[in-house]
């Protein structure tokens, strides 16, 4: 018989387990037979087909192109040097595609090492004790324990089960959650069983002991998890971005180079050097180092970012965090500290100090109320030998240690049965046998468990709750609540022996209420101010008591006006999509006793409105909201597995405050790519310059195909990456936060790269080229002969002033409107290495015989060099005054306006 189809005991048998589970040598033993519980990932692409990827992209391909002209016009001309020329286009291709490679490669690794530091667990029975495993140790024969939220980590067999429901979705899907039970089946079909956990899908609710039958590769998830891993990423913003940015330049190159050519012919150029001209505006024009240095600044942030407790699912969304301009956030743990002391008791009609609880008189008076505090939880008691502890939520936590000093034991009531607590029920009810007898107990929001007492626990005795009574239980709530306490009722209810589940809610018997302190996290206001600063608006979407929510919100410094626009679930249950379109405009927002639901209508709301919304989430019904929102948060210590599978995020440390040290990290992001294009965009303008001079001012050519890529791959390389790790600017969290419409590259950009910056250099080269050829009395129209020690000394000089001029250059590309002092000089090691090689490089094109024989250099003397300083120093200047007058006029728009609001800024999008 297949295991799902026998008893209990004889499953256990076949599996040569006990239920109180492996002992430590058989678990090892197994192991080692059976491997590591895990699916063995197919490489989705093969590596060999990425590394080809890398030389099919546009700029490859137009290189491809530069080199297949050369070739031709090497059958043309021999000799002239252009079969050289069209090895060295392709090395070029090799070299950068080998560098993208690469880079895309180191970044996977930090990606899947980042992974690694979010071990996905499993709380296991062995030796009769449980511990806490990492889901790959779990063995054949392990006894484990699953929650709601939990991945079920291998295939089992259900051994005892509360209101357990899984979704089979990754299986079978479909999304609509199955319960199951521990009773045997009839049905041979593992999928339909009713007593089985499948690897890789999830327990929506509910609460399961359940025993490992098959692991890894050989559960059914394994099995067809090859057939499945075919899934593909759709191409994130900044890649499309990217894409259309190369197209843009591409198409420039083209139209360039066509445009200049038919001139060219049209002016009586030959042939030959039409297509020289041609190669050398592709080649400059194509941004070589562009797609590695992206990619290197996600990987770095991301790793900036890890460092800060927060930990990205997927490379691009850091940058989509840039554009967020609504965070929707849970309050309690993320906001809050999650550390629910006792603060407020009342029971009987009047408020008790907590402390006086833990008497004997308070205990003989109050026994069902503590009762219930003990048992009325899902805490789980883990570990081994002296270490085991309880381990769960904070506030059952503080709960049972109450009861636990003033009742002590409580072993006797044994648990029989249980509704599992839900956000949209706000209760947990508990069932337990004491002494032959079933009782139930309730906890859960005040409204949630009144609402369903009809009677009152006076000295151990229930009476009938009378109407005043109830009244009196709401305002105590609300004063609890007013002083930002979370509020908890408790309730019990003595069941008849033929009872049925549902009689556990009905009918009972409220003992008290207890107010939890939960101090908000003291990083939070802070936080929240410079999401003001920044532009970001902060809504709270709590389950809890709206005043609870208000009051800590105010705490935070989230509610700073007398009326907050307060949303209660309710309220949005009763709101057309419109409505809360409209409602949702209020500066400050505050929703408590929400759904998870209705979280999803309040992202989706947003969305429509145009904004990019990040939510945050823990529990399996947030999933939806997560993976609507433009970017889903989970918890890294409260959150479940389900959560975290649909997030991009996970914060380790579940605070506030990371989310948004996070979207300065993604903004930074997006400028940082900004700076580097226009250091790299730069330079294609005295690379270009050459040509056109060439063709339409008939001087020589200023500066040859192998010298432009001696700068777009050689010197250029390093010091752009080192602009991709530039620390964010201060001011980066004091502007409102960028469109979605927004580009990367925007006339703004071109304008200073190519039309300043570029034209500095240009002219800056044009004049160290000139200054060496007219020094040996060289005069307009004459011919010079490309092996002409003299010519080439003139080209080395040009190429020696755009490597200068471009050192300069790195340090204004820095910063967009901060001046160059502003910033510590060595404070980026990778830009100083960068201009170190850099300038290194370019005296060994100078001065050793190599660099002369590879770049058809030839030495120049210092007064060369000189040339540059003039140019270097107005371009500085210059750029240093723009600086100061974008400054200017920042500040006072800033004065004029206050911070800018989340409105304003939305009413600007297209
Ligand atoms: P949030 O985490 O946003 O505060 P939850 O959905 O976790 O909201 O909780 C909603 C309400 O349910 C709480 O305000 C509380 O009254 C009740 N509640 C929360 N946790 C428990 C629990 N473990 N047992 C019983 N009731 C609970
Ligand atoms: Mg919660």
């Amino acid at each position: 018989m297949l295991i799902h189809q026998l008893p209990l005991d004889a499953a256990f048998a076949t599996l040569r387990s006990v239920p109180a589970g492996l002992t430590h040598a058989e678990a090892a033993a197994r192991w080692h037979e059976f491997g590591p519980n895990r699916i063995e990932p197919l490489a989705p692409t093969p590596l060999a087909v990425r590394f080809l990827r890398q030389f099919t992209h546009l700029f490859a391909i137009l290189l491809w192109v530069a080199a297949l002209l050369a070739l031709i016009a090497n059958r043309w001309m021999p000799g002239q040097g252009m079969a050289t020329l069209a090895a060295a286009i392709v090395a070029v291709i090799v070299i950068n595609g080998a560098f993208s490679f690469w880079q895309e490669y180191r970044a996977e690794e930090t990606m899947s090492a980042l992974q690694r530091l979010l071990p996905h667990q499993v709380r296991t029975l062995r030796n009769g004790a449980t511990v806490v495993l990492a889901s790959e140790d779990v063995v054949p024969g392990d006894v484990i324990f699953l929650t709601a939220g939990d991945d079920v980590p291998a295939d089992c067999r259900l051994v005892e089960g509360f209101g357990v429901r899984v979704s089979n979705a990754t299986v079978t899907g479909e999304a609509r959650p199955v319960s199951r039970d521990a009773h045997p089946s009839a049905d041979p079909d593992l999928l339909r069983s009713r007593n089985v956990l499948l690897a890789g899908t999830s327990v929506t609710s509910g609460e399961a002991k359940a025993l490992v039958f098959a692991t890894g590769m050989h559960t059914a998830f394994g099995r067809i998890a090859h057939l499945t891993q075919t899934t593909i990423d759709p191409p994130s913003p900044l890649q499309k971005e990217i894409a259309a940015l190369s197209r843009v330049l591409a198409a420039l190159a083209i139209t360039i180079g066509l445009v200049v050519f038919v001139i060219g012919r049209f002016i009586g150029l030959s042939t030959s050097v039409s297509v020289v001209f041609a190669i050398g505006i592709i080649v400059a024009n194509v941004p070589e180092g562009l797609l590695p240095t992206v990619t290197l600044a996600m990987a770095l942030a991301a790793r900036r970012m890890a460092r800060r407790n927060t930990l990205v699912r997927h490379l691009p969304s850091v940058e989509t965090l840039g554009c967020a301009s609504v965070i929707c956030t849970d309050k309690t743990g993320t906001l809050t500290q999650n550390r629910m002391e006792i603060q407020s008791l009342y029971a009987d009609g009047v408020f008790v100090d907590p402390h006086a609880a833990e008497t004997a008189a308070f205990a003989a008076s109050h026994r069902h109320l503590l009762e219930c505090a003990a048992c009325c939880h899902d805490l789980k008691y883990a570990g081994e030998g002296g270490h085991s502890q309880w381990i769960g939520d904070p506030m059952e936590l503080a709960l049972a240690r109450m009861a636990r000093t003033a009742l002590g034991d409580t072993a006797g009531f044994v648990r029989i049965d249980e509704i599992p607590f839900e956000s949209e029920r706000k209760r947990l009810v508990t069932l337990h046998r004491v002494a032959g007898e079933p009782v139930a107990f309730v906890k859960g929001a005040p409204e949630a468990v009144l609402s369903r007492a009809n009677r009152i626990d006076v000295d151990g005795g229930a009476v009938a709750l009378r109407l005043e009574q109830r009244e009196a239980f709401g305002e105590a709530a609300t004063v609890m609540a007013d002083r930002g306490l979370r509020v908890l009722a408790l309730a019990y209810r003595a069941l008849p022996a033929n009872y049925v589940l549902a009689d556990a809610e009905q009918d009972l018997v409220v003992t008290g209420l207890v107010g939890f302190e939960d101090p908000p996290r003291p990083e939070v206001p802070a936080a929240v101010h410079r999401c003001r600063e920044a532009g970001i608006k902060i809504v709270m979407a709590t389950g809890d008591h709206p005043h609870t929510a208000v009051a800590v919100a105010r705490e935070i410094g989230l509610v700073q006006g007398t009326a907050p626009t307060l949303l209660t679930g309710d309220d949005i249950s009763r709101m057309s999509d419109t409505q809360l379109q409209l409602a949702l405009d209020a500066p400050e927002i505050v929703c408590a006793r929400v759904t998870a639901e209705q979280k999803l209508r309040i992202v989706k709301a947003f969305q429509r409105k145009r904004h990019i919304v990040a939510v945050t989430g823990d529990g399996v019904n947030d999933a939806p909201a997560l993976r609507a929102a433009d970017i889903g948060i989970a918890m890294g210590i409260s959150g479940t597995d389900v959560a975290r599978e649909a997030s991009d995020l996970v914060l380790l440390d579940d605070n506030f405050a990371s989310i948004v040290n996070a979207v300065e990290e993604g903004r930074t992001v997006f400028e940082n790519i900004r700076k580097f294009l226009t250091y790299i965009l730069t330079s294609n303008v005295p690379e270009l310059v050459p040509y056109l001079a060439f063709a339409f001012a008939r001087v020589p050519l200023a500066l040859t195909v192998i010298q432009i890529l001696a700068v777009d791959l050689g010197t250029d390389m390093v010091p752009a990456l080192g602009l991709g790790a530039e620390a964010p600017d201060t001011r980066v969290m004091q502007r409102p936060p960028r469109t979605r419409h927004d580009r990367l590259l925007t006339a703004g950009l071109l304008v200073r790269a190519y039309l300043f910056l570029g034209a500095f250099q240009a002219v800056a080269a044009m004049a160290a080229f000139f200054f060496v050829l007219a020094g040996s009395g060289w005069h307009r129209g004459q011919e010079v002969s490309v092996t002409d020690v003299l010519y080439r000394q003139a080209t080395t000089a040009c190429l020696t002033a755009i490597v200068l001029m471009q050192v300069v250059n790195v340090h204004l590309c820095r910063s967009r409107r901060t001046s160059i002092v502003s910033r510590p000089f060595f404070g980026n090691s990778l830009i100083t290495a960068g201009i170190v090689a850099e300038v290194g490089l370019i005296l060994a094109i100078n001065y050793t015989a190599v660099g002369n024989a590879v770049f058809g250099t030839a030495a120049i003397g210092y007064e060369a060099w000189l040339v540059v300083v003039p140019f270097a120093v107005a371009m500085l200047v210059l750029d240093e005054a723009r600086k100061a007058f974008v400054r200017r006029r920042e500040r006072k728009t800033l004065e004029g306006r206050g911070p800018a609001s989340v409105e304003e800024i939305a009413a600007t999008r297209p």
